[in-house]
């Protein structure tokens, strides 16, 4: 039987090609500080050797919260009447990519709800706009769509694409979706990889009902279809859901499921999420940082609309204005001793295939 000392699973975790699931599962589960301390460590170290010191920053605008989907974690989903819904214009979109430019950050993330009736053509135009005027790199994330929409969007200019899974049990997803499709998600995360975006996946932490088991299977999806990015953090719940008395996720948990996935996927870029940023009024992205993550997202979704795209409660910095993260930021990577990195932050996995 394999030894299970915590360095022999460490181990066993960085130099497996495909991990073993019971390895994965007993880092997830430790409890005791000193051995989550020995799991972040080694991750922060995974994270040095493959990614380096810098945190690479990702400027996002949230630029519509209109959604037709019913995703029972999410305030942004349609049967939630009560949120005033709003689109920025194309002016306003480009205004905040100035903004993001001008701070001179190498990405920018354009998300929204999952509008069907979202106009492919509306976002083509604004990809082309922007390339024109910036040198900036573009992801997208505004959920499933047709493969000639993600097709034409490619072309336009877009280089990078997030669209979680959420979570891999497909029983689970399917409760959680009532109106949707594990498969048709699968089938979009596929289609994005083969039009060469740099891709990426996440799930969330203690959605009800997931277990350890369904988290270890998430890792072993991340690590399999070799995703170039991934977002992990807590389920927050929000007073608008069906989810609304359901408790958070736990720190820990996100904490360790970073750790873990680095360990296993070594230079996939992961940020600290805004979520863990936010869960319990309290900003644990210093310690998502020092447990392997190496992304930051600052906001620059303009007021009042920032507010207005409540996934969840709390959400860091909701009412804060655009372009105030610099010096925040700037402390954050100070106190833990590493730098910001204002390049594109291309894939490192993209690279090494092109070098190959
Ligand atoms: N419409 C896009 C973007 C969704 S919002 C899409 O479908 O991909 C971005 C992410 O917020 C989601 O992928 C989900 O993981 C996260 N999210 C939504 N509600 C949440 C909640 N209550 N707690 C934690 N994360 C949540």
């Amino acid at each position: 039987m394999a030894e299970k000392t915590l360095q022999a699973v460490l181990n066993r975790l960085y130099e497996a090609d495909v991990p073993d699931k019971a390895d994965i599962e007993y880092g997830l589960s430790l409890q005791d500080p000193a051995q989550m301390g020995e799991l972040f460590a080694f991750a922060d170290e995974i994270r040095r050797r493959h990614v380096g010191n810098g945190i690479l920053l990702r400027g996002i605008i949230e630029f519509s919260n209109y959604c037709s989907n019913t995703c029972e974690y999410c305030g942004l989903n349609k049967t939630n009447t009560n949120l005033t819904r709003y689109k920025l214009t194309d002016k306003q979109i480009l205004n905040c990519i100035e903004q993001i430019a001008n701070s001179g950050i190498g990405t920018v993330v354009l998300q929204s709800g999952e509008q069907t009736d979202l106009d492919a053509y509306w976002l083509a135009g604004i990809i082309r706009e922007i390339k024109t005027r910036f040198d900036i790199a573009i992801t997208l994330s505004v959920g499933e769509r047709p493969f000639d929409d993600y097709a034409l969007w490619k072309e336009a200019g877009a280089d990078r694409y997030l669209l979680k899974i959420e979570t891999t049990n497909r029983q689970l997803y399917q409760k959680l979706h009532p109106q949707m499709s594990f498969d048709n998600r699968l089938k979009c995360s596929k289609d994005l990889g083969i039009l060469g975006y740099q891709n990426g996946s996440g799930n969330i932490i203690g959605l009800p009902g997931q277990t350890i088991s369904d988290i270890a299977g998430d890792i072993l999806f991340f690590a399999g279809e070799r995703f170039d990015m991934i977002g992990i953090g807590p389920f927050i719940p929000h007073p608008a859901t069906a989810l609304s008395d359901c408790p958070s996720g736990d720190v820990e948990m996100v904490l360790k499921t970073i750790a873990v996935t680095r360990i296993i996927t070594k230079d996939a870029h992961l940020p600290a999420t805004t979520a863990i940023g936010s869960l319990n009024g309290n900003d644990h992205r210093p310690a998502a940082l020092t447990a392997g993550a190496n992304v930051l997202m600052p906001n620059f979704t303009p007021q009042p609309w920032r507010q207005l795209y409540e996934i969840y409660p709390g959400k860091r910095c909701s009412t804060e204005a655009p372009g105030t993260c610099g010096p925040c930021i700037d402390i954050m990577a100070d106190t833990i001793g590493r730098t910001i990195d204002l390049s594109r932050g291309d894939s490192l996995k993209k690279k090494r295939k092109e070098c190959a």
